[in-house]
């Protein structure tokens, strides 16, 4: 009997593709189940249906209510093993045939084999080894240039008296009439209540098929790579993609493999076009990072994002963050950030990381429920990529499994590493009175509340000390705790 290859909505690309008879489902449930950002629920079903549309007469294409009333009682369906624990229960409870996953540069196997037997767990370790595993950037048993990282040339602050980087617009996609018709059901479906839409509409931003994503990824080398690796942690208030690429919607999607986007860049690399500090930058994003948080999701537990909540934070998230309102926010490094959010179901690493991310942490939001909201609100948001990124590293839930300490920062870095504080009705530097930085005193009033938790940790034995010698502790503390607006 001929098999039918079922593919889900993060293997929409040929990396899942062997040439046989394709089996693809819209399954309206899957955006029912909880709030979901506009872009994403958009980019989703666009790239379903635009990939129903390339394979053809190839493909079974069905939009239903549910997965089940395709699959169940079927003996013919074969599988790439899905990303998440419940999809992969799910495919093995009907029945298909699973293949080992695919979409990485590192597959489960080698990432068991080179885990087996270590205590330490760093990222570093893991990114040395692929390169040396794959030669990405190597030369004999030796890393391009004579180092594995150039962190310390990279991560500037932006450059003075700019609101923008002034690089070329991405790249951006032109829609179709499939998205035309991807908007109409959207409309209809938030008329009738079926669906929660949070976040704005507006033209789709990232790419939706193999071709639009291969179109992404050369005007990013040929225009904005250069300057990923300088700017990689800057942000700019009138700039919010800065020099990053806006691949990891299409390849979380399955769009274009992360395998060709490194090769691409290396080349790049090589033909002399892009300096190593911004390729090696760049590449270590991916094979070290994406790769790392992908096999963490794997090597952790699904339990991992529910059981941990080592700082105590039960908090729940606001209704500023739950329905994306950055207007209703002072602070403005965060309302400039949830509106951006709101605009596109988008931001870079470092708004992500340390101005929202670091904001929950020092207000002690429940780091489950911060999970989830990344995962409905971002565009390229997963069950995989979060419990690591968010439990782990950016809430410190896990107790320093994934980061050996808390990434909590006052309003100093936020200043140094953007131009937010400028327009801000709040002063960096005071931690105290009106005008104090919520960041700032936040900061203290944060190491304040969870010094229990860290007092074994050597890496906070510097911080704890400086909060010791606080001369206004007390007072910082008092006033965190009765400020009533983000
Ligand atoms: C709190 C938090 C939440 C995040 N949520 C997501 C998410 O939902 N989906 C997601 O793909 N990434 C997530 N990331 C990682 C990173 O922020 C995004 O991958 C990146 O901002 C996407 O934009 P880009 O494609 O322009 O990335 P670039 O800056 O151009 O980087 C290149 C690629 O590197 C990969 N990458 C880099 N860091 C990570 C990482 N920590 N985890 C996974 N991939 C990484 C991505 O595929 C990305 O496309 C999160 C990070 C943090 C700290
Ligand atoms: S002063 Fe504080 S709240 Fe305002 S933008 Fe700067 S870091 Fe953010």
């Amino acid at each position: 009997m001929e098999t039918v290859r079922w593919v889900f909505a993060g293997q929409l690309g040929e990396t899942f593709d062997d040439g046989g008879r394709m089996l693809l489902i819209e399954a309206r449930s899957v955006l029912r189940k909880y709030p979901i950002h506009r872009a994403k629920a958009h980019l989703i079903l666009s790239a379903i249906r635009h990939r129903a549309a390339e394979l053809g007469d190839r493909v079974e294409f069905h939009q239903v209510d549910t997965y089940r009333e395709v699959v169940e009682g079927r003996d013919d369906l074969q599988v790439i093993d899905p990303t998440s624990y419940s999809a992969r229960r799910f495919v093995r409870r009907m029945g298909a045939e699973v293949l080992p996953s695919r979409g990485f540069v590192t597959t489960e196997e080698e990432f068991a084999e080179w885990v087996a037997g270590r205590k330490r767990l760093v990222m570093e370790d893991f990114y040395r080894a692929v390169r040396q595993r794959t030669g990405i950037l190597m030369e004999g048993d030796s890393p391009r240039g004579g180092q594995w990282n150039y962190d310390h040339d990279n991560r500037q602050p932006p450059p003075k008296g700019h609101d923008r980087l002034h690089l070329p617009d991405p790249w951006w996609p032109e829609e179709d009439d499939i998205d035309a018709g991807v908007r109409a059901d959207l409309d209809r479906w938030q008329e009738a209540g079926e669906v929660h839409l949070v976040g704005d509409d507006g033209p789709r931003r990232f790419a939706a098929t193999g071709a639009e994503a291969e179109r992404a990824l050369k005007e990013f080398v040929d225009y904005r790579l250069a300057d990923f690796g300088p700017y990689e942690d800057a942000m700019l208030s009138g700039d919010w993609t800065m020099a990053h690429s806006l691949l990891s919607a299409p390849m979380n999607l399955g769009l274009i493999d992360p395998r060709h986007v490194i090769d691409t860049v290396a080349a790049e690399h090589a033909a002399g076009n892009v300096p190593l500090r911004s390729a090696e930058g760049f590449i270590r994003q991916i094979c070290g990072w994406r790769d790392w948080i992908w096999h963490l999701y794997w090597h952790l537990g699904e339990d991992f994002a529910t059981a941990n909540n080592r700082l105590k934070a039960h908090v729940d998230l606001p209704r500023e963050f739950t329905e994306l309102d950055g207007a209703a926010i002072e602070a403005n490094c965060l309302s400039t950030t949830i509106d951006g959010v709101r605009e596109h179901g988008w931001a870079h690493h470092i708004p992500r990381l340390m101005v929202i991310g670091n904001w929950a942490l020092q207000r002690g939001y429940d780091p489950k429920q911060l999970n989830d909201w990344f995962i409905s609100m971002f565009v390229d948001g997963t069950p995989w990529v979060m419990p690591a990124n968010v439990v782990g590293m950016s809430q410190h839930a896990d107790g320093g499994v994934v980061a050996t300490k808390p990434y909590a920062s006052g309003g100093a870095y936020i200043n140094r590493m953007s131009d937010f504080c400028g327009g801000c009705r709040f002063d960096p530097k005071k931690r105290v009175g009106d005008d104090a930085c919520p960041y700032t005193a936040g900061y203290w009033a944060f190491l304040d509340r969870v010094e229990p938790e860290i007092r074994g940790n050597n890496r906070m034995a510097q911080p704890l000390a400086g909060l010791a010698r606080l001369s206004d502790r007390e007072e910082v503390v008092e006033q965190e705790r009765h400020r009533d607006t983000l």
